[in-house]
């Protein structure tokens, strides 16, 4: 068995069975890892995490980036240094990971949750314009939510499953209403909007490196941004607010969020590599649509002219208008075929741990609930493998 093969999410009594999405581990990261052991620098001090930020701000084309435990930290720090304080609203799709809106909680703030688009997956970029300018009001410098009467302090676009958000209307709007965007890029490092690489459009960008995301540090995160002031924020804040360290002194209640050395190796290991993995994601998610394009009601995971997906979990969507059987069946008839499928998930309006944020429509979000079944799409996934699943898949439509 394989080191990715053991690692699975979804680990599978038998060894045919074919994973939904597991890192991809090389040699390379086994001599970086090693080497880092060998230096004795293995926790947070040390070259070993500068050189993994200032590594992956190059790839991005950013200033400044900081490495953290997790990209849920990255985004807790990242709405605090953009100046989320209590109290105030955040806007956000409600179909994204529920970490996005537990990092705005974790701030003290509120998630207000907006539909999302069906012709791409993502937020509904006219329903937050329609939002901002019907259903706020400026006063004293603040923009409030009529509604509740809270600040609104932040957009917060998230680039689901690999595929970006239409970023220059959002721009637009931010810019209008005097707003910072923090991007939710967890799901899409190496999705490219406008030619741009996503995580290039905001105030801040947060990106994860958890098991299953583009690349991994087994857990871990990155914040990213060209603004000086909020990188120093961060850091401060991400290093428990250190004033004075020979003295002991904190200058506020901060977090213990820095990633450490280890992990930072297995990093730079993985990041070395990434090009890679954007082409085998891409390459896999064309042989997908190729193979599917036959299958009535199925459509595979959009991709406009204006984007370059990275296609992070290849996804189809099953209408059960169209489909003889429904996206809850057809993932049970491959799993018993032995491959591993995912839904999506229930969208945050309908979240019990977010039962009193306020919510914009929803009926699209709670279809993609309904009709998106990701498919295995591993890097080292193999052309027989991927044909087994297509196969699998034309069998159950039959
Ligand atoms: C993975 C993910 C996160 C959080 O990243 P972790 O590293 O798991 O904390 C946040 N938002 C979205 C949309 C994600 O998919």
């Amino acid at each position: 068995m394989t080191l990715s093969a053991r690692q699975a999410a979804d680990p599978a009594p038998d060894e045919a069975r074919i994973p939904l999405c597991v890192p991809e581990i090389s040699g390379l990261e086994w001599l970086r890892l090693k080497a880092c052991l060998d230096s004795g620098w293995i926790s947070t001090a040390g070259p070993e995490v500068d050189s993994f930020e200032t590594a992956f701000a190059e790839w991005l084309g950013a200033r400044f980036a900081l490495a953290t435990i997790n990209g849920t930290a990255a985004l807790h720090l990242a709405l605090i240094a953009a100046g989320v304080e209590p109290d105030d609203e955040v806007l956000m799709p409600s179909f994204t990971f529920i970490a996005t809106a537990n990092a705005v909680r974790y701030a003290g703030a509120w998630p207000v949750f907006l539909d999302s688009a069906l012709s791409t997956w993502q937020m509904d970029v006219g329903l937050l314009a329609r939002f901002l300018e019907d259903d706020c009001r400026s006063e004293g410098g603040a923009l409030r939510n009529r509604r509740t009467g809270r600040r609104i302090a932040a957009l917060l676009p998230v680039h689901v499953l690999g595929h970006p958000v239409d970023m220059d209307p959002v721009q637009r709007l931010a810019e209008r209403f005097g707003l910072p965007i923090v991007e939710d890029a967890t799901e899409s490092l190496g999705a490219r909007y406008r030619g741009r690489p996503v995580g290039r459009d905001g105030t801040v960008a947060c990106f994860s490196f958890n098991g299953n995301k583009m690349m991994t540090t087994g857990g871990g995160g990155m914040l990213v941004t060209d603004d000086p002031k909020l990188a120093e924020r961060a850091r401060y804040l991400a290093t428990t607010a250190k004033d004075d360290p020979a003295e002991g002194v904190h200058g506020a209640v901060g977090f213990n969020y820095r990633l450490t050395a280890l992990q930072a190796a297995l990093g730079s290991a993985q990041l070395a590599r990434l090009d890679d993995f954007v082409a085998a994601k891409r390459r896999i998610a064309a042989r997908y649509r190729e193979g599917l394009a036959a299958l009535p009601g199925v459509s595979f995971m959009p991709e406009p002219d204006w984007a370059e997906c990275v296609f992070w979990l290849a996804s189809i969507r099953v209408d059960p208008e169209a489909a003889p059987l429904d996206r809850k069946a057809l993932g049970l008839r491959l799993d018993h075929a032995g491959i591993a499928t995912r839904p999506f998930w229930q969208p945050l309006h309908l979240s019990p741990a977010h039962k009193d944020a306020q919510s914009l429509g929803g009926a699209v979000a709670e279809r993609l609930h309904r009709e998106v079944l990701s498919l295995p799409c591993s890097c080292g996934l193999t052309a027989e493998q991927q044909d087994r699943v297509i196969a699998a898949l034309r069998a159950a439509f039959r």
